[in-house]
């Protein structure tokens, strides 16, 4: 029953028919494009516009400027994500890219853990090229003409390692175009500026405290979508004296209070950690590593000292939606529109939100109103689901720190058995938020069904777990 629920209700990638049968009524034959930031959505959006210019007979010249920097570890990359960038894209995820496939994870508490099978193995990666592996951002951008038609080669240019420190509106060039000056200084001493008929801005969240994009929402009024702290940093794990999460991921909730923590391994002893709704300081990594659970699962002595790039980076994740992210002329992609799903699967948002967004200003146009109606619209779908994502998340947040409630949690979940170790509705709920294969709104009823059911069948025992002293 559960495995057939999950079936049912799993989101499966979008289907490459957007306008197929319209004309190519949108950006005129010939236009320039600037693309601001050479990150997911950036590249994404790129590789979009020539396969339409391919399609379409369209000869735009597209400028794709990136400044280069760590992009952070994070890396995990879901079957749909995977099955979106193979659908809208025709790509799919080079070998070399992928460190370790995940097939199980480990949910963790203060008080027990237990083991959940994951059906479609995800993929981690690392985004940056670092540590001397190629990454998943990285990889996509080298990869942006990879089996397209000769023909459209030419219309990309990528400008890279470049800052783009300053946007001028069409109101002060006079021209009608957006201005976009970068860090390259020419032979007559002035910075490089390319005027555009499109100006796309896909700079992520690290770019939001930047002057560019605070004078870019004084002059457009766009207003960043609301976020909540996270942060990650990569764990040398090759001398624990234990080590039991090699090969699985690992969630830990609320072990270190406000923070749900995800451990993801990169390689024999190379695990990846993110937090959520906490930026973890190296006093609460010790905290981590020294709880006795926790311990039963890998024991690093003096972990602080093994962090590869000795430092913990703060980061943030949306947790509702931008305003005012399009106008005319311009608009934005990925993590600046907060637009995909709350708490994970950043990538197949910004798969999304590309191909959407290069498909309204081929097909449709470029000004505001074609991107309410083409781009926004259909974004919407995810808000209804996000909603409820963020509930969950902070009804979980006020749950896991009361003790009585994490045993009985624990003694549920350790209770299912299910065919094939499977598990019941909350091995369903833990895998949904793990691998992001089902809806929000099924998760939080397989969690309530999972605690009832175990209420109504074992009620001594949950009287015992609820009773049992600290
Ligand atoms: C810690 C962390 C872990 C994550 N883990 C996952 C995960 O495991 N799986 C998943 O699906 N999602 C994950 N996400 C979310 C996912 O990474 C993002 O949703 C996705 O990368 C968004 O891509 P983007 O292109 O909008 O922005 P970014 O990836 O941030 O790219 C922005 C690019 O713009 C460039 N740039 C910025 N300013 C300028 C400028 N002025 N001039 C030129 N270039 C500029 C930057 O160098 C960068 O290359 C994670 C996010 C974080 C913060």
């Amino acid at each position: 029953m559960i495995r057939w629920l999950e079936r049912q209700f799993t989101c499966h990638a979008p289907v490459d028919d957007f306008l197929v049968s319209e004309k190519a009524a949108g950006l005129a034959d010939g236009s320039t494009i600037v693309i601001v930031g050479g990150g997911l959505a950036g590249s994404a959006f790129a590789r979009q516009m020539l396969m339409l210019c391919h399609k379409e007979k369209k000869r735009y010249q597209i400028y794709l400027i990136n400044s280069t920097g760590c992009n952070y570890c994070g890396g995990l990359v879901t079957d749909l994500a995977l099955q979106t960038l193979n659908t809208l894209y025709g790509q799919g995820i080079a070998e070399d890219v992928v460190l370790k496939k995940v097939q199980t994870c480990v949910y963790i508490n203060s008080e027990g853990s237990f083991k959940i099978r994951i059906g479609i193995p995800m993929m981690a990666t690392l985004r940056t090229s670092r540590f001397g592996f190629i990454g998943m951002d990285d990889s996509l951008k080298t990869r942006i003409l990879e089996g397209l038609d000769e023909e459209v080669w030419p219309y990309l240019k990528i400008v890279e390692p470049t800052l783009v420190n300053k946007l001028t509106p069409p109101q002060e060039t006079g021209n009608g175009c957006w201005r976009v000056t970068t860090s390259i200084i020419m032979e007559d001493g002035q910075h490089q500026a390319i005027d555009c008929d499109l100006l796309v801005l896909a700079t992520g969240f690290r770019s939001l405290n930047r002057p560019m994009l605070k004078e870019f929402s004084q002059v457009t009024g766009y207003v960043p979508p609301p976020v909540m702290e996270s942060s990650v940093t990569e764990i040398d794990t090759g001398s624990a004296r234990f080590n039991n999460i090699g090969k699985d991921m690992c969630i830990i909730d609320g072990v270190i209070p406000g923070a749900v923590i995800a451990l993801i391994p990169k390689g024999s002893g190379w695990l990846t950690l993110t937090s959520l709704g906490k930026k973890l300081t190296k006093g609460d990594l010790e905290q981590l590593f020294r709880h006795p659970v926790f311990k039963q699962h890998l024991d690093l002595d003096d972990v602080g000292e093994h962090l590869r790039c000795h430092t913990i980076c703060p980061a943030a994740i949306f947790t509702g939606e931008a305003d005012n992210f399009y106008g005319d002329g311009w608009v934005m992609l990925g993590d600046l529109t907060g637009y995909g799903r709350v708490l994970k699967d950043g990538y197949f948002g910004s798969f999304l939100g590309a191909y959407l967004a290069a498909h309204t200003a081929v097909y449709r146009g470029i000004m505001r109103e074609d991107w309410r109606v083409h781009y926004h619209r259909p974004l919407r779908g995810f808000e209804i689901g996000n909603r409820v994502g963020m509930l969950l998340f902070n009804f979980n947040q006020k749950l896991n720190g009361i003790s009585w409630f994490n045993r009985f949690f624990m003694a549920a979940a350790q209770s299912e058995g299910g065919r094939d170790n499977w598990g019941g509705p909350i091995h369903a709920a833990v895998r949904g938020i793990t691998t992001g294969t089902i809806p929000y709104l099924l998760i939080g009823v397989f969690f309530i069904c999972g605690l009832l059911r175990h209420l109504v069948f074992h009620p001594i025992k949950t009287w015992q777990h609820i009773r049992k002293p600290t």
